[in-house]
Parts: C-alpha cells; structure tokens; sequence
C-alpha cells in the first residue's frame, strides 16, 4: 500500500498536543506504507491566519520529528477553487442563498415547532434570476450551498441517504445525508469554508488516507458527496477521539494550552510527547520509545478508543523521565556537550536515571565537578566523616572503590545503613538523593572527595 496523507491545521495559532496526536497519526501511517506526508495549511481565513503561526507549525512538527514532504498553502490556490465552484454552479450543485442568520434561525424554530427536523428547506433554489436580483440590489450577497444528494427527482422531497465508510479508526461508519443541510461552502463575504478546498487540495494532491479528529466525522459524510460530485476517488478516512486537558475541556489551539512549544520550553524529549500524544486513549500501553520508526511499528489507527481522552501533564513527566533515563549515550553525548558538559560515557550512565529532564544532567555535573555544591556535614557525624577521609582508598578509583570505602568504614566505625550511607552523601553530593555513590566517586575523584569530607 502507498499512502499519501495530509496534515492541515490552519495557522491561527501554536498547535497543541491533539493537533500532534492528528499528526502523527498521519506521519505514522505514510511511514509503515512508505509514504508521502504533506503539511496543508488551511488558510483560507486571511484575517485570522499568520505567516508566524504557519512558521511556528512547521518548526513544532520539525521538533517532534516530522518532516513534511511537501508544504501547501490554501490561499495560495484560490484560483483554483473559483474554477471548480464555477464548475459546481454550472452543474447546479451549487447554488446562491440569500438568508440572514436571524432568518435561518427563525426557519429552524419554525421546523422544529412543526416537528420536522431544524435543516435548511432549500427556499433558495426556488428563487427565480429576478428575485435574486431584487435580492442583490436589497445589498445582499449570497453565501453558496452545495446541493446535497438526498433526493430522488425532487430536492423539496429530501430522503434518507446514507454514505457509508470503514473509519480506519472507528470502523464501519453511516452519516445520512437527509438530515443535513446543504451546507455553506462559500460564505457571503465571498471566503470558503474549508469543507471545499480540502476536497479539492486532497483530490489534487491525491491523498489517499484522511486522518482526523472525530469532530468530523458528519463533515466526511458531506466530503464524501462532494468528491463524488468532484469526479474524484474517494480517499479512506479515518477519525481519531479528542484530547482534553486535565479537567475534561477541549485543546484549542487559540488559548495556547498544551501547546507543543510550552512542551519544549519545558524541556520535555520530544519523543516522550509523541508516544503519549499517540498511545494515550487507545488499547496499548503508552511506553517511552527512542524514535518515531519504533513508535511507527506498533501504529494502529484502530487502537484509538471512542470515548475523549484526557491528558494529565503528570503522565507526560513521567513518560519523559522514563525517555531521558533510556537515552543511550550516543544520543546523549551532543546534548551533554550543549550543555557544556564533557561528553563521557560514565558520567551519563551515573546520572541518567536520575535526570527527570535531560536539562537537570546540568545539576548532576554540578555535583560532579562542585560547583556551587555546599556539603552539608552535621556536627555528630564530623569525627565520622574524618574515618572516611582516612579510609578513603588511593587512585585510581572504579566502580568498586565505593563498596571497598564503606566496607573499611564500617568495620572501623560499626556504623550500617543509613548512618553509614547518608552523611557521606549529604558530604559529597550536598544532597540526600541522586545518583548511586558507587557511580559518582570515580567521577568526583579523590581530591575533591577529601575536600568536601573536610568541608
Ligand atoms: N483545517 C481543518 C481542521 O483543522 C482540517 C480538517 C481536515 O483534516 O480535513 O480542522
């Protein structure tokens, strides 16, 4: 199978992480098929779109590890979607309605009151070429609906009309096109909605696999007609269940919560941020993954649940803990070296359990080399703490070296556990956690390990 697929948020702001889960999702299908993936920005809405939010999305995507094949943007195709609503018009599958908000709305109480279903009642096409003009010379422009096709002859005479799919997510899908309104594709100020220059975009890109949130699920309904109306092959959908955040609400890409650039600012592996935007509210476990591919080859579109799935920030600190810990040192090694740190084997490997943040290596080298490091020493441990440097092996130390230390100490001390083991960590390390001692001595050395006993 070879895929195309398409990610289109629209610029109006950070993308968050459920704009990463839809993504990925894509990303992770073209990669197992061997793919295309395209980055779409839907643009269309001039006024509340940016060429900084539009830079911000493919930097954010790059961070997370996708790299787009191609880039489009909507607004630069506008062209080409007066050609095809021309086409449209022409065919009388699209045509020019004239209502008022408040007149639909009146239209809708009036239906409901009568016990019909609240949709539009296609009043618009029974208007002759004079009434429209009449109409337009009022002052009123018209926003274009597509004829949906739910009637046998009549359009007056809706019937059940269903379109099916198999979701890739969800599975077998209907929406019946009789109960929806003809929908808006253009509005009256002349700008499209998206419905129709996505149909469009994915016909002309030839995306083959439409991955989205499930927030669309009745739009593909409407989509899937109006490719049929376009001539075009039907491409196989798939939608996803939402994110919330913490407290159940929606991520929206306006309030920036959530925002793949806050999860970066806070240091977090981007790694760590796809695995969970990926597994969390679906059947599989969510475990820390080294790269995209290992994420790619447990994909399955199909493990997405049908309930919301809400996003705790705890289970992505944890997620990131378990990524850094797992960091193999040839990947740690630029970073450390970023960071100021001399790339070395051993010290990663003493410090990296402990790093919840790959940033907080900073603070194990810090203990490393002392810098800015107060040993904290109680005054009943100090004659103790004299045995230590006494006992304190010569060079070269290993990893042995610690147990040899603590073994003399001891036996020359009768101290065990904790009084044995803590002050000499609190000396050495001016903590009471971190790394294994056994692991740290041989990095801090013997001069300075005396220099922080006698501190
Ligand atoms: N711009 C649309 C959105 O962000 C795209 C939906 C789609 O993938 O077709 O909701």
């Amino acid at each position: 199978m070879s895929a195309t697929v398409r990610f289109a948020p629209s610029p109006t702001g950070y993308i968050h992480i459920g704009n990463a889960r839809t993504a990925l999702f894509n990303w992770l299908l073209a990669r197992r098929a061997g793919g295309r993936f395209i980055l779409r920005l839907d643009d269309t809405d001039r006024a509340r779109s940016t060429d900084a939010f539009a830079a911000a999305i493919a930097e954010d995507l790059a961070w997370l590890g996708v790299r787009p094949d191609q880039v489009v943007r909507q607004s630069d195709r506008f062209g080409r979607y007066d050609a095809v609503k021309a086409d449209l018009v022409t065919k009388g599958l699209l045509y020019p309605a004239y209502e008022t908000a408040e007149e639909l709305e009146y239209g809708r109480r009036r239906r409901r009151a009568r016990g019909l279903p609240p949709v539009y009642d296609r009043a618009a096409l029974r208007l002759t070429a004079d009434d429209r003009a009449r109409l337009e010379a009022e002052g009123r422009q018209p926003h274009w609906r597509f004829l949906l096709p739910n009637f046998a002859a009549d359009p007056f005479q809706p019937e059940r009309r269903e379109v099916h799919w198999d979701d890739l997510c969800r599975g077998p899908q209907t929406v019946d096109l009789g109960s929806l309104s003809d929908p808006v594709l253009i509005r009256a100020d002349g700008t499209y909605l998206y419905t129709l220059p996505s149909v469009i975009d994915d016909l002309d890109l030839g995306v083959t696999h439409v991955i989205r949130g499930e927030d669309h699920v009745t739009n593909t309904g409407v989509q899937i007609a109006i490719f049929e109306a376009l001539g075009g092959p039907v491409p196989a959908f798939g939608h996803h269940n939402l994110l919330t955040d913490a407290s159940g609400e929606g991520l929206s890409k306006r309030t920036g919560a959530l925002s793949l650039r806050s999860l970066r600012e806070k240091g977090l592996e981007p790694e760590a941020v796809a695995a969970l935007a990926v597994g969390i509210g679906t059947s599989h476990a969510v475990e820390p993954v080294a790269s995209l591919d290992d994420l790619a080859a447990g994909f399955d579109p199909a493990a997405a649940s049908r309930s919301a799935a809400r996003f705790d920030p705890a289970d992505l600190d944890h997620l990131n803990a378990r990524t850094v810990h797992a960091l193999p040192f040839e990947r740690a090694a630029p970073r450390l070296q970023a960071l100021g740190i001399p790339p070395d084997p051993a010290f990663w490997s003493a410090v990296a359990g402990n790093c919840a943040t790959f940033a907080e290596a900073s603070l194990w080298w810090r203990v490393v080399t002392g810098e800015g490091l107060t040993p904290i020493i109680a005054e009943e441990d100090r004659a103790f703490l004299g045995d230590a440097a006494r006992l304190l092996p010569p060079e070269p130390f290993d990893a042995d070296t610690f147990r040899a230390w603590t073994g003399a100490l001891k036996d020359a001390t009768g101290r065990k556990g904790r009084a044995l083991f803590m002050p000499l960590r609190l000396a050495l390390t001016g903590l009471d956690h971190g790394p294994e001692m056994a692991a740290l001595l041989p990095l801090v050395g013997r001069a300075e390990t005396l220099r922080r006993l006698a501190a």
